[in-house]
């Protein structure tokens, strides 16, 4: 029997305001323990939240930003359980009525175009952090976190492989980044992602029973336990066993997911309205004038740089994952850059430096205009396309402009034919083998040729005048 993987996922998205959700102390991440917290966010009696309405705008701008449903009316509910790490015994989040009702993304994978289905999105407040010493049996708790506004966005059970689940979150990720409403960091965990997996018969419409996957925090980690958990699942299956209802762990080192606990010992969450904050009512033109504001998103960003630049879809897929990135493009086309040469070097070049270094576009030294002004000297056959990556670097790691750097390192290219003849000439000279075996039929030593007259110049021989020599005295 065939089975198919049915995943819905959750994801956690810190929001960028300034200040926590009911009280106005700062969000910032990686301050010493507790600085951050107020008697509001410590959870003493006798204090009431005040709303941050910075926050719902984020929320409700997320919504807009993938179809949602916004409805007028919201409301705020307790979640009650016990753990250190939630001074009030309750988490302040939303229960029937979220900010944000059915929605859905697009995804492409593999070349398929998808639609995700979303559930909705709603509002909460993060708890803190317990931290655990590393020796003895000490354990702390940090209240910076808790407070912060953190957004759930739920997605129907509309994904099928651990590929579509890291295309959601990909696209998710750019979408919050674009909007500006959260920074998508996921080793600092400012967005979470847990994971609905259940397996079934294909052919199957009922839904089989789910595992609840936790702790994933790369696109990497997420796919590799997706992988083994609809693995996990399908042999089980496969031998007669039932699938639990269950939360499990993904454990990086052991590359398994484990079983943290069952649906028995799940709680119950004892939901109702929280007194202490008034219903949600929003204003059709408070929203529109949200949605006047939302920039150009991926989608759509994406299929304009294919038709107005005329560029293959992967550029235009990775150019736009980051809005950076996309500013930078098109800041360097309209300075007069070629939109695929502009396109080529960000790809390779750029992004290989940068990688190194692991930086991001916006922190790099080299300038749309620095960019532009190479290719220049490239199209004028200044320097060649070999001896331009040279000049790359070094402008990526000085900031200072190709022109200069050519002058300063005599790195104009060679045109002079008469020059490059007598190298190509020596060369021969002391290649009367090769020569022998090329004219024999072995038409690869073309390059070895070509390479050598390139280590003799040092890279700066212009190669159509060393194929053309080359070609004629090798006739
Ligand atoms: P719970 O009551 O356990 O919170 P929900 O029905 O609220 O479950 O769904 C939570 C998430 O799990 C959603 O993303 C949903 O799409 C997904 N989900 C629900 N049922 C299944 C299933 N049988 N298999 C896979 N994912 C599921
Ligand atoms: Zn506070
Ligand atoms: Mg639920």
């Amino acid at each position: 029997m065939q089975y198919e993987a049915v995943i819905g996922l959750e994801i956690h998205a810190q929001l960028l305001t300034e200040t926590k959700i009911f009280c106005g102390c700062s969000t910032k991440f990686g301050s010493d323990p507790n600085t951050q917290t107020c008697p509001v966010c410590i959870g003493m009696p006798g204090v009431l939240p005040v709303m941050n309405r910075k926050a719902i705008e984020y929320v409700v701008r997320t919504g807009l930003s993938t179809n949602c449903e916004i409805p007028l009316l919201s409301r705020f509910a307790r979640k009650n359980y016990f753990y250190p790490d939630l001074p009030k015994g309750y988490q302040i989040s939303q229960f029937e009525m979220p900010l944000c009702g059915e929605g859905f993304v697009d995804i492409i994978v593999e070349g398929d175009h998808r639609k995700i289905g979303l559930t909705r999105i709603h509002l909460e407040e993060d708890a803190g952090k317990n931290i655990h010493a590393e020796h003895g049996n000490e354990s702390f708790v940090d209240l910076n976190r808790a407070g912060v506004p953190l957004m759930e966005i739920v997605s129907e059970p509309d994904i099928r492989t651990s590929k579509e689940a890291v295309e959601f979150v990909k696209k998710l990720r750019a979408i919050v980044r674009y909007i500006g409403v959260c920074d998508g960091n996921m080793d600092q965990g400012s967005l979470r992602c847990d994971a609905n997996v259940s397996v079934r018969p294909v052919g199957e419409k009922e839904l089989g029973t789910k595992a609840e996957i936790k702790n994933m925090n790369s696109f990497r980690f997420i796919e590799k336990a997706l992988d083994y958990e609809i693995k996990r699942q399908i042999k089980a299956l496969r031998d007669g066993e039932r699938i639990i209802q269950e939360t499990r762990l993904w454990n990086t080192d052991k590359g398994i997911t484990e079983s943290m606990r069952s649906k028995e010992e799940a709680h119950d969450y004892r939901y109702f309205p929280d007194p202490d904050l008034m219903p949600i009512e929003l204003e059709q033109s408070w929203i529109d004038g949200v949605r006047g504001g939302i920039v150009e998103l991926p989608d759509t960003k994406r299929e304009r740089f294919i038709s107005d630049y005329n560029l293959p879809e992967q550029d235009a897929d990775l150019l736009t994952s980051e809005q950076s990135m996309a500013d930078w493009f098109e800041q360097a086309v309209d300075l007069g850059g070629d939109s695929r040469s502009v396109s080529n070097w960000i790809k390779g070049e750029m992004s290989r430096l940068l990688n190194d270094d692991n930086k991001l576009i916006e922190d790099c030294t080299i300038t749309p205009g620095l960019l532009v002004g190479m290719l220049s000297l490239i199209d004028k056959g200044t320097i060649s396309g070999k001896i331009a990556k040279t000049v790359f670097e070094k402008m990526y790691r000085t900031g200072k402009e190709a022109a200069v750097i050519v002058e300063e390192k005599g790195l104009v290219q060679m045109s002079d034919e008469s020059g490059i003849e007598a190298i190509v000439d020596d060369i021969l000279s002391k290649s009367p083998g090769e020569i022998e075996r090329f004219k024999g039929g072995d038409a690869k030593l073309m390059g070895f040729f070509v390479g050598q007259v390139m280590k003799e110049t040092k890279g700066k021989a212009n190669p159509k005048i060393v194929n053309e020599l080359l070609r004629k005295k090798l006739k």
